[in-house]
């Protein structure tokens, strides 16, 4: 019998990206997503199951259909901006969500979990290093509904023994090199394919939020790690565990920050084209800067990530930018 790791969010931007390393490593995807942000098209490695989270009988059919020897939980709501204006809506999907996932994992006896949570936990911490020990204060809806889920794996294992491994992501972006998935948001809100749109014209001009930040040009700065690199570090956590290492904690970023500026000029370099923009007031829930200060996930899973240099993680993201999209 197949090796099924149930995927949630396998339609979406990382989900998809998950699905097609885990086929490399030898395991079968079976993606189980509401399609709400997803794209069928971005199911090409697995199975699809189209679902809910909240949908506590359809889980447990799937549960029950495929045997999966582990969870993969991307599914989630991830905009700050939204997060700040429709608080319910994050803990409603991402937490209930969440709980019912859990619960049916627990109770159909899959007890090896993996989970995509996120720096935004630590919120805004003036010289103070993020590593995974790093206290977690969230400034946003998002962050806060990432951290209790956190919390609820913790409480599970207690109880049911629900071994897991959290990572937490800095910024993410880039596209499978072969452009066979990418990142596609409808509507999009993040940095780099918000830029690329701007270099060729889909969009009138990219609009910084916010030039009066504390640092060196103003604007906000942030870890990216290519989204290869990112998925290849769950498929060692999904290791991690089979081997029975236990659970823990790993941040994913690769401690080099870049500021918005800096993202577009490394974009223009890679395009050689100009990108568009305007600069328009801070955007609510921003941090000022977030640098992962860690290399737990280098020194204990091996984690090597390969092609995070921003020159790439553009260069792939163009590529798909120029030749993938999606549609309902
Ligand atoms: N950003 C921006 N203009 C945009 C979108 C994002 O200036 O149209 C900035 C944002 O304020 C943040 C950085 O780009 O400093 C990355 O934002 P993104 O939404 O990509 O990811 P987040 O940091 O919210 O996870």
């Amino acid at each position: 019998m197949a090796d099924y790791v149930l995927v949630t969010g396998g339609a979406g931007y990382i989900g998809s990206h998950a699905c097609k390393a885990l086929k490399q490593a030898g395991f079968t995807p079976v993606t189980y997503d509401n399609l709400v942000t997803g794209w069928e098209q971005a199911v090409k490695f697995g199975p699809f199951e189209k679902g809910d989270l909240l949908d506590r009988a359809r889980l447990d059919e799937v549960f029950a259909k495929y045997q999966p020897i582990a969870v993969m939980h991307f599914a989630a709501l991830s905009q700050v901006g939204e997060a700040m204006n429709q608080p319910g809506k994050y803990w409603h999907n991402n937490v209930s969500g969440s709980l019912s996932l859990i619960e049916a994992a627990t109770a159909a006896g899959c007890l090896d979990f993996v989970f995509s949570s996120t720096c935004a936990t630590y919120g805004d911490q003036d010289n103070v290093v993020l590593d995974e020990n790093a206290v977690q204060l969230p400034l946003n809806a998002y962050g806060a509904s990432k951290r209790a889920i956190e919390d609820m794996l913790k409480d599970f294992e207690a109880a049911y023994g629900l071994r897991h491994v959290i990572f937490r992501y800095f910024n993410v972006a880039g596209a499978d090199p072969e452009a066979e998935v990418g990142e596609f948001h409808r509507p999009e809100t993040h940095l780099v394919p918000l830029v690329l749109d701007a270099i060729d014209g889909k969009r009138d001009a990219l609009t910084v939020f916010g030039d009066d930040y504390d640092t060196p040009d103003g604007t906000c700065i942030r870890d990216y790690v290519h989204v290869c690199d990112l998925v290849d570090a769950h498929v060692l956590g999904l290791k991690w565990l089979k081997d029975g290492k236990g659970s823990r904690v790993f941040n994913l970023g690769t401690g080099s920050g870049f500021s918005v500026r800096e993202v577009m000029d490394r974009a223009e370099q890679v395009t050689g084209r100009k990108v568009p923009y305007s600069i328009g007031p801070r955007r609510g829930g921003d941090c000022t800067k977030l640098v992962s200060g860690s290399t737990r996930a280098k020194s204990e899973l091996g984690w090597d990530p390969k092609r995070s240099d921003m020159a790439s993680m553009i260069a792939d993201a163009w590529k798909w930018h120029q030749t993938g999209h999606y549609d309902h």
